[in-house]
């Protein structure tokens, strides 16, 4: 088998999609699994969609999804510099290459030429019908080529498609795809600026830079014929890397690619990392600052599109390089299923370290200005890590740790609030105090007790029990809730619970 060399060719126009970051890891689990090389390209010559900072945030975004670039932008490497516009002086041959040997031409029609073109024949594109009515070097003589390229006159090298050809793309994940020449464009390879266009910029540095395989998502699949079409003409057919157009996204619910607005509307991130769009400010908020963990985000994107053939569904890094073939990635559009990646953080949740998640509870205390000991941190983790979905879920769930319940959930109280419950926890009130220290068990031990002596079912109280406690109807195991508050506290608050309820059976 041929060396395997990827390519992941982003480029910076605005914050990387969550889709791109699928793109990149594909890449990279097929890289790492032949002991192959993965290289980051900037792909930056429409030089009008540049977006300041870009860049940067690409290389961010893979370096904390655990993505690792071998070579190119910021490693550097054999092929450098591996971003487009510095590579500029390198495409002209080509592009002239392919003039000369007449797979090429000169098109020197202006905006508004092609305005009109475009209005006298809705749909038209610049292709052989339309090639002999225009400006370029078919229509016009050779003189008045060579005159006009002299004296600096504006124009774009265009590819001349043949007519009615068939052309073949082997695609990996795809089968035989066959387009017919005449649905494909001659398009632009040479800007007016001397910038190359995507495809001719794409195909070039796929074979200078010795791609194998081009793995990429399914928008790009109408361009392949047109690459397919350039590995022909410039003599590179036997180089040409194997493609695999990746799956869609698709929306949650199936229906239509998923686009930042959906998620907006849905409330879930479609970035990797904070993103403030340098023009207008806006903030779109990442999966990182959402809580979502990296080794989870990318488990979740390994199975929208491919599948191991098997049941299981936790995979490190290192499983999926090892499991991962182009061959188990379907056809069909994968749902953004954002539940998914919920399930996949809270699994990744509970296999941390309980020193690591007690570290981060504490930091998140110390930036709420509350005092807790790491033995305190510690308990709480422990006790609710089942439970979390988020990191930021121990604070956010767990406030009743900390501040104690001014306020009773009404409806729970009118349907549960009785004199049973009264009886029962000025009871355990009075006795609780008694117990040092106070552990779960013991908390448990005189709940039963204290219920049984007053013939009261310790299950019809809980409820109320757990609410005088944290203020709320659910939560976590209520006797180690206890232990972790103390009893001084588990005091006060019933006390507290009935005193401020004392009037609802009055
Ligand atoms: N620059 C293209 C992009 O932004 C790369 C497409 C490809 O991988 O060929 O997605």
């Amino acid at each position: 088998m041929r060396e395997v060399r990827v390519r992941f060719a982003p480029s910076p126009t605005g914050a990387l999609h969550i889709g791109g970051v699928r793109t990149a890891l594909y890449n990279y689990l097929l890289a790492r699994k032949h002991n192959g090389t993965m290289i980051l390209r900037i792909e930056d010559t429409d030089q009008g969609r540049y977006v300041p900072g870009a860049e940067d945030y690409i290389l961010r975004s893979l370096s904390w999804a655990g993505i690792k670039i071998d070579e190119g932008v910021g490693v550097g490497g054999p092929h450098a510099p591996y971003r487009q516009s510095e590579r500029k002086p390198l495409y002209r041959q080509y592009a002239q290459k392919l003039v000369d040997e007449g797979n090429a031409y000169y098109a020197f029609d202006t905006e508004s030429e092609l305005e009109s073109m475009r209005k006298a024949t809705p749909n038209a594109q610049y292709d052989g019908t339309i090639r002999v009515k225009m400006n370029n070097s078919f229509t016009l003589s050779a003189e008045e080529v060579a005159q006009k390229l002299s004296s600096g006159d504006k124009y774009v090298i265009r590819l001349k498609v043949p007519g009615n050809e068939e052309v073949r793309i082997q695609d990996l994940i795809r089968g035989e795809v066959i387009v017919n020449s005449s649905q494909v464009d001659d398009k632009v390879l040479m800007k007016s600026d001397g910038m190359p266009t995507y495809h001719l910029a794409n195909v070039v540095d796929d074979y200078l830079m010795k791609i194998s395989h081009v793995i990429r998502g399914e928008e790009w699949l109408p361009s392949a014929p047109l690459h397919v079409l350039l590995y022909k003409y410039l003599g590179w057919e036997k180089d040409m890397p194997q493609f695999a157009h990746l799956p869609l996204l698709l929306k949650p619910d199936g229906n239509g690619k998923l686009s930042k607005r959906d998620a907006d509307k849905m409330g879930f991130p479609i970035f990797p990392l904070n993103w403030t769009d340098p023009a207008s400010g806006e903030l779109a908020k990442g999966f990182r600052e959402n809580g979502y963990l990296p080794e989870a985000m990318i488990n979740f994107l390994a199975f929208l599109g491919w599948n191991p053939g098997t049941e299981q569904e936790i995979f490190s890094m290192d499983q999926l390089i090892d499991a991962f073939t182009l061959e188990r990635i379907g056809k069909a559009g994968a749902r953004f299923d954002i539940q998914k990646a919920q399930w996949f953080n809270q699994q990744y949740i509970r296999t941390k370290a309980d020193e690591e998640l007690t570290v981060y509870l504490f930091d998140s205390l110390q930036k709420e200005n509350i005092e807790c000991t790491l033995e305190k941190a510690h308990k709480i983790i422990t006790v609710m890590k089942e439970r979390v979905t988020f990191p930021q879920d121990f604070w956010e769930q767990g406030k009743f740790f900390f501040i104690a319940p001014t306020a009773f959930d009404e409806q729970i109280v009118a349907k549960k609030w009785n004199d049973d419950a009264v009886r029962v926890l000025s009871a355990y009130k009075n006795e609780i105090k008694l117990i040092n220290p106070l552990t779960a068990t013991a908390a448990k031990d005189l709940l039963e007790k204290v219920t049984a002596s007053l013939g009261i079912k310790t299950g019809q109280i809980l409820q109320m029990l757990r609410m005088s406690i944290t203020g709320g109807a659910s939560g976590p195991d209520l006797m180690m809730t206890m232990e972790i508050l103390g009893n001084p506290e588990v005091e006060k608050r019933i006390g507290y619970a009935l005193e401020t309820l004392k009037v609802k059976i009055a």
